[in-house]
């Protein structure tokens, strides 16, 4: 019983620890909660895609299982080439540990999902029982949202403003002092009080949480987030990149990058001096993973620690797919690394995991992070887990998000629709 009680206050935090499993739940909406005073994000907008999963459970964005069809006709005559032999080996060795993490998973916290995550009563923007939702076939920009994407290309892009408001409601009154206007595109625009703030752009409204800063722009522009010479750069490092992939191009979902524009990315510039902890998303492919091992993180200067892995569970608790589909699994992969001080340590400060003078946590291997997907692509917010990770923690946490599409409490968030999910929709009051 007081394990269960345990479950349900971390349940509220958004974060349950699963103690000696290696292994947590992770409830992002709850996290990202933590940067907003007045507003909490909107439940049934954040798990569109995976709402109802009581009865069936169809491949993410393969509502009409013709992709699963697909898969099964092509499996009769599947024969593994060299490298998806590789992902299989890697796929075996890495089951059992999701596998137990999945079980711990399910006995403790499954059942306390649906009272504290989806159908939560608690106000009336969280799903009951009652109210039905529609699953989109893909997340759409909703009308009344800006496509930042197709704005950026459009000749009028460098006319786009954004400007703060004195309140969602209303625009500052004249005896405000006038907050100004900051250009949309390819300028950083920074939210520096404590207390989330509302934003207008192109006649829309934007949240902003406390403390956060974000650029829109491609990469070229990123060097603008380079700190200067006496600056100390990012500790903590959040990169999801657009991999090229035939169901994000046939599905127009976002703009995809060839991997070598990958490799240009300054991501040992925009390091702490002191160093730095890297994650870096990939999808299951193994020509990706073997690219970024081999290629992308040593072209960072980043070495690799650990091999985390995100569970995608449903609001049941059972995993999104099956665990042992050939092309198609329910987990994605998280690199994580370290990219060593710029300060020139001795080799045996520059061993990461002896770094930190108040005795930091080792990076745990093979970890495994389970939560319930939001829209296609979107990530659990990693701020809460990893933290404790960054090396030589007297700095706190300065941390950085690339290619994302939200804002993060005290990060710096940059990518080509940082604002993506912070439009007004996606929340509502407290
Ligand atoms: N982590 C995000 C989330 O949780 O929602 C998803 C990121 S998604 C995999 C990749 C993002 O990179 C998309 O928003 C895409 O539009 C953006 N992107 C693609 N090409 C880009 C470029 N050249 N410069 C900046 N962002 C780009």
């Amino acid at each position: 019983e007081a394990e269960a009680e345990a479950v349900e206050v971390a349940l509220q935090s958004g974060l349950v620890v699963l103690r000696g499993k290696n292994a947590a739940f992770m409830d992002p909406v709850r996290v990202l909660n933590a940067g907003y005073e007045a507003h909490h994000v909107r439940s049934d907008r954040y798990y569109a895609r995976t709402f109802f999963t009581s009865t069936v459970e169809p491949v993410p964005g393969d509502a009409d299982g013709e992709e699963s069809r697909k898969r099964k006709r092509k499996r009769k005559v599947y024969t593994p080439n060299a490298k998806e032999a590789v992902a299989e080996s890697r796929h075996q060795e890495v089951r059992s540990v999701i596998l137990e993490a999945h079980e711990a998973f399910q006995k403790t916290v499954a059942p306390f999902l649906r009272k504290h995550i989806v159908f939560s009563d608690d106000d009336n923007c969280i799903a009951s029982p009652s109210k039905s939702w529609t699953v989109p076939q893909k997340p759409t920009v909703e009308e009344g949202e800006l496509n930042f994407v197709e704005l950026a290309a459009l000749w009028q892009a460098p006319l786009y403003e954004i400007s703060f408001l004195e309140s969602i409601d209303g625009q500052f009154g004249c005896e405000e002092e006038d907050p100004g206007t900051t250009a949309l595109f390819n300028t950083v625009f920074e939210n520096s009080s404590a207390t989330s703030k509302a934003a207008q752009c192109g006649g829309c409204k934007y949240l902003l949480p406390k403390l956060s800063k974000f650029l829109i722009s491609d990469i070229p522009e990123l060097h603008q987030l380079i700190p200067g010479v006496s600056g100390d750069g990012f500790n903590l490092m959040v990169i999801d990149p657009p991999w090229e992939n035939k169901s994000v191009h046939r599905k127009a979902l976002y703009p995809t990058l060839p991997n070598r524009y990958l490799l240009s990315l300054p991501v040992k510039q925009l390091g702490h001096t002191d160093g730095a902890l890297v994650a870096l998303w990939i999808t299951n492919r193994e020509k990706l993973r073997h690219f970024a091992e081999t290629e992308l993180f040593p072209a960072w200067g980043v070495s690799l620690a650990a091999v985390w892995y995100w569970l995608k569970v449903t609001a049941e608790g059972t995993m999104v797919s099956p665990l042992d589909l050939d092309h198609h699994k329910p987990y994605e992969c998280l690199l994580l690394g370290y990219l060593p001080s710029k300060g020139g340590l001795s080799s045996e400060e520059e061993n990461v995991p002896s770094l930190d003078s108040r005795g930091r946590v080792d990076l745990p291997d093979k970890y495994v992070l389970m939560s319930i997907p939001g829209d296609h692509s979107r990530k659990p917010a990693l701020k809460s887990i990893l933290s404790k990770y960054i090396p030589r923690q007297g700095h706190g946490e300065k941390g950085l998000e690339l290619f994302a599409r939200e804002l993060n409490a005290g990060w710096t968030s940059w990518g080509n629709e940082p604002l993506r999910f912070q439009h007004l929709s996606y929340f509502c009051e407290r």
